[in-house]
């Protein structure tokens, strides 16, 4: 084939598909410019998770009639002339590409008019082929409405991910800007169902209320930092808080939503020692400086920056977050046990303690698990490879571990990981008991005295909204209660002691994870993390009848050596290494 250049039709797709690669992006040019255009409200609708229609209004500057064919464009912005001003951006948007990638591969309509004009206009794009523009009627402000996403492009709707995922995307997005804006007004709207909406009084807590909930909201710690031309602002969560992944850890840059593997990195590392590990804080950092200061023109969506002194950003970042944490942090006491005298750790009905009735019963010195009956039985748990050697209790230390010997040396157990492991495997035979379909008879549910109604932000409850089924199999009651709102009448006994709203919670944060599992496997998960939250922390001082209790109950187990998410629940101290350890046998 000889060199040719290609048709421009061809080379706009092509340079769409740097800028538009799914629905989330159409939406985010959209709001940006909306932004950039002095937006007090900015509305978006969106149908069929993006792919049908997406529109969104604003109340901003607005586009003159004579430059509405100019805006579609290639390299067409009002926002840039001269090379230098690339170094002095304040504006989200300066390539002036968005709206003619979105027009080439959909098809659009711009209703547009301008404060002081008579009438507005209106501009059809159809796959990047111009119409001509029309004298209308219009509110002052900008309204572009794109139909068919990709419609002459199929190859890229094959890379759209699920509806669900799509939406999750866009409600994502547009809380991002609700929360660098919270001055303006933003309502989302899927299939008419409002997603995300925003009072613009300027209470950014407020907008953290719609994302993580009212009680998150109310706990996150405020950061305020200023260095130089630097200002460090936001919230970031207490140590209390956590999430599984860095994924809420989310950066600002002069108003731009940003990724910045280093700066999360930065907040992550603030936490050194305060967090578990594998656990990540929620954090809404905004770092607002002299444009000069970074270069926002490194990637086409524009979401990745590079700092002039990127070594400065990190240290300046780890500092505030540090310091709001210490500034917050509470002295340390010793909680009240949780498991004695506390009705929320038994089963309601009385069918199954949390502790094995040969547990409270057993008279001080002996132990549960003694009687060789009661042994054999277990074997029907499956392989005994794993299995743990009768225990004799030492002692607790350091409020976290049971020391305790065994036919061979000492053992070490990690309490919580102990815990955790044998609320597992009581919740998952109890669910495979009944089968998961059946909520009457599966996990023990805990009727709450009085219903509880939980509001969700958007993301979540669409989530738990597909949810709900697997959910009453492991012991939530959950009913859907208008918006975003959730009428809580059971939770599983092991939860019952917990805020009804943090419960759901935390299977929801689980249902997050992406690419769906088997069900099978994402029952076994769901079980496993709310054995986690319901398992005894550390720094829980337990009775002599609780750690015994315990022990027995991890021998118990099926695989009593490693917790559901797979650290180990104990140490073992073997007579052998022992002895090598005093130099009594065999030290070289
Ligand atoms: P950029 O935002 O990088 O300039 P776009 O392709 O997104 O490029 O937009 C092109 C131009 O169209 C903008 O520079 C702006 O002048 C105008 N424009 C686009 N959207 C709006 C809007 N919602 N309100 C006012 N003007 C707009
Ligand atoms: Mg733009």
């Amino acid at each position: 084939m000889a060199i040719h250049l290609l048709p421009e039709e061809v080379a706009s797709q092509i340079a769409a598909g740097e800028v538009i690669e799914r629905p989330a992006s159409v939406v985010k040019e959209l709001l940006e410019n909306a932004v950039d255009a002095q937006a007090s409200q900015v509305t978006i609708k969106v149908q069929q998770a993006g792919r049908r229609v997406i529109e969104v209004a604003d109340d901003g500057q607005g586009i003159s009639y004579d430059e509405l064919p100019m805006a579609v464009q290639r390299h067409a912005t009002s926002k840039l002339s001269r090379a230098e001003d690339l170094f002095n951006i304040t504006t989200l948007g300066f390539r002036g590409e968005a709206l003619a990638s979105i027009a080439s591969v959909t098809h659009m309509t711009i209703i547009s008019r301008m404060e002081g004009a008579d009438l507005g206009g209106r501009l059809q794009i159809d796959g990047g082929h111009l119409g001509e523009v029309e004298p209308v009627g219009a509110p002052v402000g900008t309204s572009i409405r794109v139909e068919d996403l990709f419609y002459n492009v199929p190859a890229r709707l094959q890379f759209l991910k699920k509806d669900n995922t799509e939406r999750r995307q866009i409600d994502n997005l547009v809380t991002r800007y609700a929360l660098a804006y919270p001055e303006k007004r933003f309502q989302l709207w899927q299939d008419s169902r409002s997603a995300l909406m925003t009072s613009g009084n300027n209470d950014r807590r407020e907008v953290i209320a719609s994302l993580y909930g009212v009680d998150i909201a109310r706990q996150m710690l405020e950061v305020l930092s200023m260095e130089g031309d630097i200002y460090i602002r936001g919230f970031i969560s207490p140590t209390s808080i956590t999430r599984s992944n860095r994924r809420e850890i989310t950066l600002y840059v002069n108003g731009r939503p940003v990724q910045d593997i280093g700066l999360a990195t930065a907040v992550v590392q603030a936490y050194h020692t305060l967090l578990m590990v594998g656990r990540y804080p929620i954090a809404v950092l905004f770092l607002d400086m002299p444009p000069e200061m970074v270069d926002v023109n490194v990637h086409p969506t524009k979401a990745e920056v590079k700092f002039r002194a990127g070594d400065q950003m990190f240290r300046l970042v780890q500092n505030a977050v540090r310091r709001a944490l210490l500034a917050h942090t509470p002295v340390p006491g010793i909680d009240k046990s949780p498991y004695l005298g506390q009705a929320k750790w038994e089963d309601p009905t009385g069918s199954h303690t949390f502790w094995t009735e040969t547990a409270f019963g057993s008279a001080p010195g002996t132990l549960p698990g003694d009687d060789p009956a009661a042994l054999g039985s277990q074997t029907a748990f499956g392989p005994s490879r794993s299995r743990i050697p009768l225990l004799r209790l030492v002692g607790q230390i350091a409020a976290a571990y049971l020391v305790a010997e065994g036919p061979d040396g000492l053992y070490l157990v990690d309490q919580h990981a102990a815990h955790e492991r044998v609320l597992f495997e009581k919740m998952m035979a109890q669910h495979q008991q009944t089968g998961a379909s059946s909520a009457a008879m599966g996990i023990t549910a805990q009727e709450l005295l009085q219903p509880v109604t939980v509001n969700l932000p958007p993301a979540s409850a669409r989530i738990l909204t597909e949810q709900l089924q697997i959910l009453s199999s492991l012991g939530f009651r959950v009913e859907e209660f208008g918006k975003n709102t959730f009428l809580v009448r059971a939770v599983p006994a092991l939860l019952a002691g917990m805020e009804p709203s943090a419960a759901l919670l935390v299977l929801v944060e689980d249902f997050e994870e992406d690419e769906a599992p088997l069900q099978q496997e994402r029952e076994a998960r769901l079980i496993a993390r709310v054995c986690k939250r319901a398992a005894v922390k550390a720094g829980h001082v337990l009775s002599t009848d609780e750690q015994r209790a315990l022990l027995a109950d991890l021998e118990n187990c099926a695989s009593p050596r490693t917790c559901p998410h797979g650290r180990p629940t104990m140490i073992h101290l073997s007579v052998d290494l022992l002895e090598r350890q005093f130099g009594r046998r065999g030290a070289r």
